[in-house]
């Protein structure tokens, strides 16, 4: 038997949090995940002109505040697309040409490591870590990205039947996997109705803490961009992905993609909470105001090719505009 399945087994029944913890690195480490190849595509993924826009606000930030060094650190750079497109970017503009003084990559897959170290052969000082706390320098600072980083974290689920709160559980024990629902006295901030889901992720707090250590220097910032939502679903968001359709979560474990939207009203309150000052975008008025619809029209007369099927999949309400969000975040 497969060795996740087996460990998976020995475990007998797991909430939702210990099954993504166990299932997404192993996933990573296994699959073809990103691209066209593989179970889903990013942003970055569908255009260079998304990670010319986070230059562009880089750019636009470090200008404003009269800033001539900073590290760039990315949390889940996927391919390394998209740190690519931000590096050749801001090596193109003048203001902006040497300002990378540090890469840091906090990535937990060896085989993605590896595709991002082949990506980004042409740049110099690209480090990776496995922990925030190990970005080293900080005399510059620091602009801190990720993009469909959060959506990958553990999440616990909670549902309310006319018995009481119960979690949502796995249970390994039967030949087929199967959720399983377990009284809980676990104290949620509000009342559910009965039949609604309720989703905690108890590493937000851990991330937000370690990103705010990191914009403790003067001037640094961060964008946190990833599908979520503001008003809270009453259903779960928990959701399979393989090769770009849905799929059975409890079918082919370790071969699909497992995610879950993204809380960014907790987010925002957890930095806040912090002394982070916090903006929301969704993402297609982001992009826009940073100039992806002239962008697109440049490029394609340059390149001779219509940029404006990539502008409106990343930018349009039924498309990736609306449900996807930025989360700006400043020291
Ligand atoms: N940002 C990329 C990839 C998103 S996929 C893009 O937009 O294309 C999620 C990425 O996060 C992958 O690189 C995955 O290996 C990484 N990842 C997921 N959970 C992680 C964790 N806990 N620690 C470090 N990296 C993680």
């Amino acid at each position: 038997m497969d060795i996740l399945l087996k460990q998976l087994k020995n475990k007998k029944q797991i909430n939702i949090a210990e099954f993504m913890e166990l299932v997404v690195p192993y996933y990573y480490q296994n699959n073809i995940a990103i691209g066209a190849d593989g179970d889903f595509i990013t942003a970055p993924e569908i255009s260079q002109l998304f990670g010319e826009m986070i230059a562009i606000w880089i750019a636009n930030h470090c200008i404003t505040k009269s800033i001539y060094e900073i590290n760039l650190i990315e949390m889940g750079p996927g391919r390394g697309t998209l740190m690519y497109d931000i590096l050749h970017t801001l090596h193109s503009l003048s203001a902006t040409k040497d300002i990378v003084k540090g890469v840091y990559l906090l990535e937990s897959s060896k085989k993605l490591r590896k595709i991002q170290a082949e990506k980004l052969q042409d740049f110099k000082n690209i480090n990776w870590i496995d922990d925030l706390a190990e970005v080293s320098n900080q005399n510059h600072p620091n602009i801190v990205i990720a993009n469909e980083f959060f959506d990958c974290l553990p999440i616990r689920q909670f549902v309310k039947t006319k018995h009481g709160l119960h979690e949502i559980f796995i249970d390994f024990e039967s030949d087929t996997p199967c959720f399983a629902l377990k009284k809980t006295k676990q104290k949620l901030s509000l009342t559910l109705e009965e039949g609604e889901v309720y989703e905690i992720c108890e590493d937000y707090k851990l991330y937000s803490d370690a990103i705010t250590s990191l914009l403790k220097g003067s001037n640094s910032a961060g964008l946190i961009i990833d599908y979520g939502y503001v008003d809270r679903p009453i259903k779960g968001t928990l959701q399979a992905l393989k090769k770009h359709k849905h799929h059975d979560i409890l079918s082919d474990i370790g071969s699909c993609d497992l995610t879950a939207l993204v809380n960014f009203s907790k987010l925002e309150e957890l930095f806040k909470a912090s002394a982070v000052n916090t903006k929301l975008h969704l993402q297609g008025g982001f992009l826009k105001a940073y100039g992806i619809s002239e962008r697109a029209h440049l490029l394609g007369s340059k390149v001779g090719r219509d940029f404006q099927v990539d502008v409106k999949r990343l930018t349009d309400e039924d498309q990736m505009g609306n449900l996807f969000k930025v989360l700006e975040i400043f020291a």
